[in-house]
This record gives C-alpha cells, structure tokens and sequence, in this order.
C-alpha cells in the first residue's frame, strides 16, 4: 500500500475494529501496523484477529505488521465486599496480604514482592493516578498509607509504584503463555510492558527465539533511567505516555518523549509515540486542536510511528482517527520546516562500509533529483540505517524475507517490496526500477539509487552504490552482470 508520507501509523484492534471489512478500511485509511493487545481480548479473540489481518494482507498484496503487546507485570488491588469504596484524603488505609474482601480500612494487594520493596515514604498511584497513597510503615504482608489524594477505589484497580525498582519478573505466567501463543501464531514485533532493565528485555529475547522483535514499552521512571541498556538489548521503543504520565509528573513526558525519539533514530531503532494522541475521537469525529497538535509535534520530532489506542479499539470512530492521523502527517511533512527540522537533528554516525553508504545515498537524493533509494536488506538492517538517515526522497527496502518485509512496516519512510532471491547485481537494479515503478515513485524516464551487497543473500555485505536509470533496456545495456 503506497503511503503519501513518512510517519507510520500503527492502530490497535478491539471491538470497534473486529471484522474483516473494518480491518481491511483501517488498512486502507492508512493503518501500518496493528497492535493486539493482549491486556483485552482471549486468545481467540486474538486468533481471529489475526487471521484476519493476514487475509487483508494477502487480499491488497501489502506487507502489514503484526505487533503483539503483552500486558506485563500490572500491579491491581483485590475486591471489595461494596464493589467500591470512598478514600478520603488524610484517611489512613492499608494494602496487605488478607483474603479478605476489602472495606473503606483496607484491600488486598496480592504481591507479596511488592511490600518486600516498599519503603516508608513510597507513593502508591491507584486507577491511573487518580489516587495517591503514601507509605506510612510497611512490613512483609502489609503497607499503612495516608491518603494524599482521595477518591473512588473499586474492584481490581490498577496500582503503580513509581519511586521504587520493583523486584517483579517482567513477564507474568500469562505474559508467558501469551507469548508463546503469539509466537506461534506468528508476529512480527513483541511488545513488553513496564520494562525496567535491559535483563527484562533480554529474558522475553531468549523465549521468543527470534521469532519476533522485540519492543520495549518505556512507561516506568526505571526505565528512563536504564534507557541506553534497554535501547541496546531490543529491537525497537515505543514512548508509552499512558502509564509514563502516571509514574511521572505529566509535565516530565514531553521533554523525555522527545529524547527517545531522538536516540532511537540514532541507534536505527524504530520508535512509536503511543497514548492519547486523538483521545476526544473515541467520542467525536472531530480531533481537538490540541490534538491534531500533538500529533504534528510527534512527527515533527522524527518519530517513525504513531499510534492509536482506544481511538481504534474500542471508539465510535476508528477510520475518522486514522484518516486525521494520515491528513495530518501529509500536512507536516509538506512543510519546508519539517524539512529543516529533520536535517537538523540528524546525528553522524559512520562506522561501518554501510553507514557510509546510506549517506552517501541520502546525499545524491539531496543533490540530483533521483526519486527513491531502493535497498536489497537480509535482516532489514541496511533499511533501517537508510531510514535513520531520513533522507528526501521514499525508500524502497526490498527483500525476500517476509519477516523482514513486515517488520520494517513500522520504519519511518520505508516502502516493502518482497523479491526474489537476487542472483545477478542487474537483476537487482532491473527488480528495484521495477519496484519503484509499480509502487508509483517513478517514471521510465527517472533515476533511482540502489544500494546491495554482494555476495547477495548475506546479512551485513552492504557494499555497492548505483544511480540507475529506471528503463529496463538502458540498465540491460549499461549495468555490469
Ligand atoms: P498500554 O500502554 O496502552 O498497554 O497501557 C501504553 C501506555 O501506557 O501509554
Ligand atoms: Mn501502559
């Protein structure tokens, strides 16, 4: 599906968008990648989903993503004889270990880990910060806490512990059966929630088995604090501002997501802005301001993906938010100022044979009027390093991997096409002119870059530069065999 922008969308399914005609349209619309979310929905909900989604792919011919989101270690209290209770704010209340159902006193906190951990002093955030709970004393079954900020507390509701590292496993029994169900369904990313050290990341590597990559979901202060270690262990990052703007001050998420996004397009890895980016169009078929703002600012900031949550999964109108997310990213991208802004906070990173000649491409884009940079990627690391460099002009990464193919779905600027495996250095350019060609980036008369490796079929043999013309019979008479 050939996009008229840069920035990828990523949407995520539930029951607003269940069916194949709603996921087909989603798709059209703009939708890149779509997220299950393993939080919601059994597994065969998500089974059906799936197939689903690889039934749109195989009907449009176009490459989708499959990210798999697994819930993570999420702290929630017990039940209530009442179903719910008022806290009222200089109240004392107490988390302990009781089977008991909880009353206006006390409730259950069914992890024994967590009081090992706590400190006097700690705060404790219930439903989504709404409630502020400070440790007064803690013992190994138990917490006394002052109510800072009152409210309604009822059944199961989220809790979150942001000044403490949580000596929890990053990935619950579910999370572990999820993941092998998702594994084994086939997904092309993995993302974890409430990672805290890169040893999180590493323990979900080892029992994916490279079946998937993996995306490390930054929403505790921890990980912030850990985030070069976490970058370097995964594949990919998504600024999750959702349960970041409860573990922190909300005021800290805007400088930190523009950070990540930053050190993400550093590193070549792709990064999603995720939460709340067109909230009020779960309701409404009209984006605030504020909104439509945030959303431009993301781009602006070079962010390969965005991403819609309920807007999609559970809102009145999924295809109106992905619609404003596309019309926006084609209005941002268009301004000269996006332009500069990009250039501008390009980093230089040239180490290797193929970084040098991803800049290389980038700057012929820069200087002649070539219409796209086709690259031949094993692994998909020669198009993410091309993407990192966001360079004018689309980018074509061709590959014969599937896997690859959908994975780079979620990198910023880059068209997939699947070929076959290359055999001669003309093929590959005669297959790139074609590409190109088909996907509407150019004419006969245009020129393309094209960057390989040879030997072909190699991971990391990156090592040739062409400018071809896009007419079968001139590279059949010009290129080398
Ligand atoms: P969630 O993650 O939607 O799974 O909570 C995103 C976020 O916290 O922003
Ligand atoms: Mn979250």
């Amino acid at each position: 599906m050939r996009r008229m922008r840069n920035v990828k969308i990523v949407a995520t399914l539930g029951p607003a968008s269940n069916d194949y005609e709603m996921i087909r349209k989603l798709h059209e619309a703009g939708a890149d990648v779509f997220r299950l979310n393993m939080s919601h929905g059994d597994h065969a909900e998500i089974k059906v989903r799936h197939e689903i989604i690889r039934q749109v792919e195989k009907d449009l011919d176009s490459p989708i993503a499959i990210l798999a989101d697994l819930q993570g270690p999420k702290l929630r209290v017990g039940t209530f004889a009442k179903g719910e209770e008022e806290l009222v704010e200089g109240a004392a209340f107490r988390l302990d270990l009781d089977d008991a159902e909880g009353d206006v006193t006390r409730v259950r906190l069914p992890h024994p880990e967590i009081f090992a951990a706590l400190e006097v002093g700690a705060h404790l955030l219930v439903n989504d910060g709404k409630i502020r709970l400070k440790v007064t004393a803690c013992g190994a079954d138990f917490a006394d806490c002052e109510v800072i900020a009152g409210g309604t507390i009822s059944n199961r509701k989220g809790v979150n512990v942001p000044d403490v590292v949580l000596p929890l496993a990053a990935l619950s029994d579910k999370d572990r059966a999820d993941l092998e169900f998702v594994c084994q369904l086939g997904v092309d990313w993995l993302a974890l929630s409430f990672v805290q050290r890169r040893e999180d990341v590493e323990e979900a590597r080892t029992l994916t088995r490279g079946r998937a990559a993996i995306l490390s979901k930054i929403e505790k202060p921890a990980a912030v604090k850990a985030f070069e270690e976490i970058l370097e262990a995964s594949d990919g990052i998504m600024v999750a501002r959702g349960d970041l703007g409860v573990e922190l001050p909300v005021q800290n998420v805007p400088p930190i997501q523009k950070q990540l996004v930053r050190k993400c397009r550093a590193a070549a890895k792709p990064v999603i802005v995720a939460t709340q980016m067109l909230e009020s169009m779960i309701e409404s078929p009209m984006p605030t301001r504020a909104e439509v703002s945030d959303v431009a600012t993301a781009i602006y900031e070079g962010t390969d993906a965005i991403m819609l949550s309920a807007e999609s999964a559970a809102g009145n109108y999924p295809i109106e938010a992905v619609t404003t997310m596309n019309n926006v990213a084609v209005e941002v991208e268009g301004d000269p100022t996006y332009q500069d802004i990009i250039e501008a906070s390009r980093t230089a990173k040239r180490t290797s044979i193929a970084d040098g000649i991803v800049a290389a491409a980038r700057e012929i884009a820069e200087t002649t009027d070539v219409k796209a940079i086709c690259c031949f990627t094993q692994s998909g690391t020669t198009a993410l390093l091309t993407a990192r460099e966001r360079p004018r002009v689309p980018i074509i990464a061709l590959t014969p991997l599937m896997g690859t193919a959908r994975r780079l779905c979620m990198s910023w600027g880059t068209n997939v096409t699947l070929t076959g495996e290359v055999e001669r250095f003309k093929m590959a350019v005669v297959g790139a002119a074609r590409a190109a060609r088909i996907l509407g980036l150019a004419e006969e008369t245009d020129q393309i870059v094209v960057t390989a490796g040879v030997p072909f079929n190699v991971t990391g043999s990156t090592n040739i530069l062409r400018v071809a013309p896009c007419e079968e019979r001139l590279i059949f008479r010009t290129d080398p065999e």
